[in-house]
């Protein structure tokens, strides 16, 4: 009798999560698959052969395959959530920099707070951010935007942070240093921040609505 043999990948779930699938632009269920090459007779696997070859992340909705390195960007919902987190932080340690009492740069930090999504952000809530927020933590909050926003996102966000510098006035120089630390955090050149702060008008902007960052924080 002739005997039929080969191999054949084959694909084993190894765990599930929810990611953001670029394919359809949204966060979606996953199956992470380990890849292993089987031993097959009569074209039935029987046992793997060799080492595995690699893993691959399954998006359950659209059926499209990534790299496992896929799940290091963060899915939408804790984007933004990053998002707004930053910005509180950004916009506290702007005002504790300068006049934290001056009632326009308040009220710029209200709106800049507004502009990622937290619709609900008022003076109680600053009042309570200003005593909480630990400026320390910011670096924590801008790796994710640094990878998952796109450059006039991340204009946008230091242009927010500037704007609560420049209520009170010219940016002193301690406000200077927390617009170059969220620069050099999100990868933008001290030229490009001069830019930016030359260009970022002082009055109030009007209020932004609905939900979720608006399309100016476009992710990537
Ligand atoms: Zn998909």
């Amino acid at each position: 009798m002739i005997l039929i043999w080969g191999f054949k990948a084959r694909a084993k779930t190894v765990s599930t999560g929810e990611f953001f699938c670029s394919r359809c632009g949204a966060d979606r269920s996953y199956v992470l698959q380990q890849i292993r090459r089987w031993f097959t007779l009569f074209f039935i696997p029987l046992f793997p052969a060799g080492k595995a070859l690699g893993e691959q992340v399954k998006c359950s909705t659209c059926g499209a395959r990534f790299q496992s390195e896929v799940l290091n960007t963060p899915t939408s919902a804790s984007f933004s959530e990053s998002l707004r987190g930053a910005m509180r932080v950004a916009s506290m340690s702007m005002l504790e920099a300068g006049d934290e009492t001056n009632d326009a740069a308040r009220l710029a930090a209200v709106d800049a707070a507004r502009t990622t999504g937290d619709e609900n952000y008022d003076e109680t809530w600053l009042f309570n951010d200003l005593a909480a927020v630990d400026a320390s933590q910011l670096g924590e909050y801008l790796t994710p935007l640094a990878q998952g926003l796109n450059p006039q996102g991340k204009e946008t966000f230091i242009e927010q942070v500037a704007r609560v510098g420049l209520a009170d006035g010219p940016l002193s120089s301690s406000e200077m240093h927390v617009l170059e630390t969220l620069s050099a955090a999100l990868g933008i050149s001290a030229a490009h921040l001069r830019g930016i702060v030359v260009s970022t008008p002082t009055g109030p902007r009007s209020p932004s609505t609905g939900d979720g960052p608006p399309d100016e924080y476009r992710r990537n």
